[in-house]
């Protein structure tokens, strides 16, 4: 579909072609968009992947994305917490990406979903004007904000009520875990995809917003602004000696930096 054809703004041709790369793409959704370091480990399908359907939508797990959640979660001590963490990072990672997708649904686009090494994204088809497309990229945030404070509210039920819990300790362990996994990981994958840092879904808001006010310079303006926040973050990243964080953020500023040179070019 193309973009700037149905829109009620007129987008210099520079700027439509970045937007025209993002959609003719149609992955603009990531969780956590893989860095250019690591394309190694990039979605492409393997024999090994998981593919299901859910409320219409077709789902495809890559074999690196259960890889990459147990690493990120991994208890040396105690196995099933780790295998609790992968669940709940599916889980809460799936949400997310229905959110999107169910939105998208909603308003008439087909959508698909994958999840793979560095989270997951949802197909995304541009919709005319901004308020859809809007919509549809906030729903995941605002679906992983929902499932982490549900679990929020579930754990301290139970803690109100630990006449509920069965008496095993192990299986009381388990279930807390579980439930402070779903709300650490639904507030967290929540607030990192709202930060606007472009491909991010709050860089992806930011950028709808300013194109909708300022169709002249929104996009160039949005990526300045992704820019600055990518850099600061990644300065914060290693001085807290967060090279995995950093390395993110280095990769997101360079991205951001080679779009703002498509959009002046
Ligand atoms: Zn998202």
């Amino acid at each position: 579909m193309r973009v700037g054809q149905n829109a009620d703004w007129t987008v210099p041709e520079a700027t439509e072609r970045v937007i025209l790369g993002r959609a003719q793409r149609a992955a603009p959704c990531p969780v956590i968009k893989a860095p250019q370091f690591m394309s190694f480990l990039s979605a492409e399908p393997t024999p090994f992947d998981l593919h299901f359907r859910m409320f219409g939508v077709d789902v495809r797990v890559h074999p690196f994305f259960w890889l990459f959640m147990a690493l990120l979660g991994w208890n040396g001590d105690n196995l099933q917490y780790t295998f609790i963490w992968v669940m709940c990072g599916f889980l809460s990672i799936l949400a997310h990406e229905l959110g999107h997708a169910l939105t998208s649904r909603y308003f008439g686009q087909p959508s698909d979903i994958t999840l793979y090494a560095f989270g997951g994204y949802a197909t995304a088809y541009p919709f005319h004007g901004t308020w859809r497309n809007v919509a549809v990229v906030a729903a995941g945030p605002l679906v992983s904000f929902t499932t982490g404070g549900l679990a929020y509210l579930a754990m301290l039920g139970l803690f109100q009520f630990p006449q509920w819990l069965p008496e095993d300790e192990q299986v009381v362990g388990n279930i807390l875990y579980f439930l402070f996994c779903l709300q650490f990981q639904g507030i967290g994958w929540g607030l990192l995809n709202s930060i606007p840092i472009y491909p991010l879904d709050g860089g992806q808001i930011t950028r709808y917003l300013f194109v909708r006010f300022r169709p002249w310079d929104g996009v160039s303006l949005s990526l300045k602004l992704s820019l600055l926040l990518a850099i600061i973050f990644g300065v914060l990243a290693f001085q807290r000696q967060d090279t995995m964080w950093g390395l993110f953020m280095l990769s997101f500023a360079m991205n951001n930096w080679q779009e703002l040179q498509m959009v002046r070019g």
